[in-house]
């Protein structure tokens, strides 16, 4: 078995958003560290692209909001939801400060572009194209893992190892840590269609009877999420994919004219969507963090953002540890879970409001599209009542700062 490096101070498994930005601030810190990718590139286009406030203000505490400005991306400042013909305006981050907008840059462009900003530190190690299946122990004590890479099978040394390997994480299954299922009424069905110059321009939610649809404005395509109860992409699948191209057209019909762009089934992706939350985060020797510690729900787009304020906190609660010669050990590990653990669990608890109160509700309607109480739509007319959803899920509730200084 080939021994990739002799030794790291922090071996990270996986580099999505909270693996990467957790390598890079690490690095930033002046700590060895291994980013292992099972993946060869990111090129993954399901897992959101939305760059929230709180992740904008990390940018800009590191010195790289004018090099991240400079990819291609879109401003949101306000989200809608269309309710047969009636437009209302939901979310509004206008007006709130530091940031009014949350940023749409492809998944893809902003991993390159933060594994490429680590690369300047000496530290930073990132191997693509390896697996992680293992994990080594000493004394009751995790000191690095096995897997496999492009060379065959691999092991690294670590003295703290630091799971960011998503919701179906190997680390979490082989520490049999105990958790906790919230779940979720729906899956995703994800796929593309044409923009026009003609069509809306703002990301919207078009609700239906019985469905819903989420619109991601990507310039020249629609990256749609069309929203169908827990476990009946089967039953869809089963159909001839015109009955699906009718009833997205049906849902937004300013579509209706380019539905054959969906020419199969194949290019219908089926995302299952997961709510969970480990009561532990961590062995001696072993954290996790981001979608491995709790798998969030797409309501929000906050996904991407709470792992990278799990990764600030990990990173600042590391960085200074290793920095001063304090002990790594399960205590210093409790404390990323202590600080993380409340803002998780209520934003698991918005979604679940949601999920129960309007999810549920329109995917059960089997009339005419529900209609928010006219009370609500009198208090949405407000942009102080819009701000406050947009600061919810912008800056979440509890921000993270990144503490410790260039090395
Ligand atoms: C349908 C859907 C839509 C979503 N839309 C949004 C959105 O718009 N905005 C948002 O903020 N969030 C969204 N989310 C949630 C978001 O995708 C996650 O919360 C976020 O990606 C978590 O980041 P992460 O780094 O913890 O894990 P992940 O993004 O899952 O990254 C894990 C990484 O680990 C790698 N890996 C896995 N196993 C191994 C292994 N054994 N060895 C090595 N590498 C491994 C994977 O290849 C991957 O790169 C959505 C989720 C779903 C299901």
């Amino acid at each position: 078995m080939a021994q990739l490096t002799p030794y790291c101070q922090v071996c990270i498994v996986g580099g999505g958003p909270s693996g990467i930005v957790l390598g890079y601030l690490l690095a930033r810190y002046g700590v060895e560290v291994t980013v292992l990718e099972k993946h060869g590139d990111f090129l993954r286009d399901f897992r959101g692209d939305t760059v929230h406030p709180s992740t904008l203000c990390v940018l800009e505490q590191c010195g790289l909001l004018d090099a991240f400005n400079r990819l291609p991306q879109q401003r949101v400042h306000h989200l809608s939801m269309r309710f047969g013909d009636e437009q209302l305006p939901v979310i509004d981050f206008t007006g709130l400060k530091p940031f009014d907008y949350l940023a749409l840059v492809p998944q893809w462009d902003f991993l390159d572009f933060m594994a490429e900003e680590a690369k300047r530190f000496p530290g930073f190690k990132l191997l693509m194209s390896h697996q992680v299946s293992g994990l080594i122990r000493e004394n009751d004590q995790v000191c690095g893992v096995t897997g496999q890479g492009p060379d065959g099978d691999f092991s690294v040394r670590a003295t703290v190892v630091v799971g960011c390997d998503g919701r179906d994480s190997t680390l979490k299954r082989q520490l049999t840590l105990p958790g906790t299922n919230i779940g979720a009424p729906m899956d995703v069905l994800w796929f593309k269609l044409p923009r026009k110059p003609k069509d809306p321009e703002e990301t919207m939610a078009i609700i239906g009877a019985g469905h819903m649809m989420v619109m991601l404005n990507r310039n020249d395509y629609w990256q749609a999420a069309y929203v169908v109860p827990k476990d009946s992409d089967g039953e869809w699948r089963q159909q001839p994919v015109e009955k699906f191209r009718d009833a997205v057209g049906g849902t937004a019909p300013f579509l209706a004219d380019r539905t054959d762009a969906i020419s199969d089934w194949d290019s219908v992706k089926t995302l299952q969507v997961a709510v969970d939350r480990l009561l532990r985060w961590h062995q001696p020797g072993v954290a996790l963090i981001g979608d491995a510690a709790h798998a969030m729900s797409p309501i929000g787009g906050v996904g991407i953002n709470l792992a990278i304020q799990d990764a600030v906190a990990c990173a600042n609660i590391l960085g200074k540890a290793f920095r001063n010669s304090e002990p790594i050990d399960d205590d210093l590990l409790a404390k990323i879970q202590q600080r993380r653990e409340a803002p998780t669990r209520l934003i698991q608890r918005f979604q679940q409001q949601i999920q129960k109160r309007v999810i549920s509700r329109v995917l059960a309607e089997r009339g005419s599209p529900p209609r928010p109480p006219a009370v609500i739509r009198w208090l949405l007319k407000s942009r102080r009542v819009r701000n406050l959803p947009a600061r919810l899920i912008g800056y979440g509730f509890r921000r993270e700062g990144v503490e410790t200084g260039l090395f």
